[in-house]
């Protein structure tokens, strides 16, 4: 394999020697590429050889998290460098076993704002509904570890459908995100069922759904369940781009298709050590998203989860980011760099401190600020007596 990195990268061209009498169209069907996932390290044999870290990972780590990763997500990964941006988000570590006192199962108190099993009523007008807990690769930064990649505590059917009523029976909700795991692995007619079920609720303004299938498994989106977010649109669809090197030209064809089915497509990245914690990597994978109709719409913050400290960077870091893309990037490129507050406080956004210094002048304040070049203007501010 060659080192990852260009946006044309075509996965199948890549593709590991495990793989190579594998025809296009396999390795183009999503339940081919979801039945091939390497789960053991056994299934590395003919991808690359695992670090010992990773093998570390895998025996002690994998019980508590498990591993799954797309033949698709293998190929854009560096079988010569363990610390490959890609393979470090897919492949357990022996960091995983560390633990902190900080650290909480359950960082956003989801569970805590569950009115029914299933669903997340935390703001007054948005609710989270949550369909699976499969995902087609477990992220290792993932935030609901507790959770997701358990089959136990999977959605049932009557579950789902005790969510959709509450929704229906509280008009203070106005947007629902659909979420999981991750959604897209539910069948074309399952997903038509629940937006069909959402878009029937007169009061809701706003159906989004949350995928990493754009990014680990975008051969999911096909031109059949194209149809199925064009019939239930506009659908806000955020999706999860961690790196450049993962917007290959499968993701860019995904993100195409979901532009052309009416979709509202965003970005929600996830601020890693190691993997993204510069200006100009989130740079380009910014620039890279915007070319193909997908938004940055926000940094994350890594979040006090159990198992992923190793992956959280100071919040200095999202700062000096976030001063860096202002300015050098038009501001549709410049996502809200967000912390969502441990125990259900919530999101919020950080900014610079673009304030250097303030004064009164009579019944005027005076505000010094400097702009990303590091220049500094005087602002007259007014109050109403003016
Ligand atoms: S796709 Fe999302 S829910 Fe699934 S493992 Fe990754 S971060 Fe967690």
């Amino acid at each position: 394999m060659s080192a990852p990195g260009s946006f044309t990268d075509d996965t199948y061209v890549r593709r590991p020697g495990r793989f190579a009498s594998v025809r296009r169209e396999q390795w183009d069907s999503w339940h081919w590429q979801h039945q091939n996932r390497l789960r053991r390290p056994a299934d590395f044999d003919g991808v690359f050889d695992l670090s010992d870290d990773e093998r570390r990972g895998f025996a002690q780590g994998a019980e508590r998290f498990h591993v799954a990763i797309t033949p698709h997500y293998a190929a854009l990964m560096d079988g010569d460098d363990p610390h490959c941006p890609i393979r470090r988000q897919a492949l357990p570590a022996g960091a995983e076993l560390r633990e902190y006192p900080f650290e909480l199962a359950d960082p956003l108190g989801e569970e805590r704002y569950m009115p029914v099993p299933g669903l997340t009523h935390r703001y007054p007008d948005r609710a989270l509904l949550y369909v699976t807990h499969h995902c087609p690769v477990y992220c290792r930064h993932c935030t609901r570890k507790r959770k997701v990649s358990n089959p136990e505590t999977a959605a049932s059917k009557t579950q789902l459908e005790a969510g959709i009523r509450y929704i229906a029976d509280t008009p203070a909700i106005r947007d629902v995100i659909v979420s999981g795991g991750d959604p897209l692995t539910l069948s074309d007619e399952r997903l038509d069922h629940i937006l069909g079920s959402l878009r029937q609720i007169p009061h809701l303004d706003v159906i989004r759904v949350g995928t990493r299938n754009p990014v680990t498994l975008p051969q999911r989106i096909t031109d059949g369940l194209a149809d199925v977010l064009r019939r239930h649109g506009p659908i806000y669809v955020n999706t999860h781009f961690n790196h450049p090197a993962e917007l290959c030209r499968q993701s860019i064809r995904a993100l195409q298709r979901l532009v052309d089915a009416r979709c509202v497509v965003g970005n929600q990245m996830v601020l890693l050590r190691g993997i993204n914690d510069d200006a100009s990597t989130v740079m380009t994978l910014n620039r890279g998203l915007l070319r193909h109709g997908c938004r940055p719409y926000y940094i994350l913050q890594c979040d006090m989860a159990r198992g992923i400290t190793h992956f959280r960077t100071p919040l200095s870091t999202g700062l000096a980011i976030m001063d860096h893309l202002r300015g050098r990037i038009g501001g549709i490129g410049v996502p809200d760099f967000v912390v969502d507050l441990p125990g259900g406080g919530g999101k919020i956004e950080l900014l610079p401190d673009y304030i250097v210094d303030r004064r009164r002048q009579g019944p005027t304040e005076i505000i010094r600020f400097r702009n990303f070049r590091g220049e500094e203007f005087d602002f007259v501010d007014v109050d109403r007596s003016n």
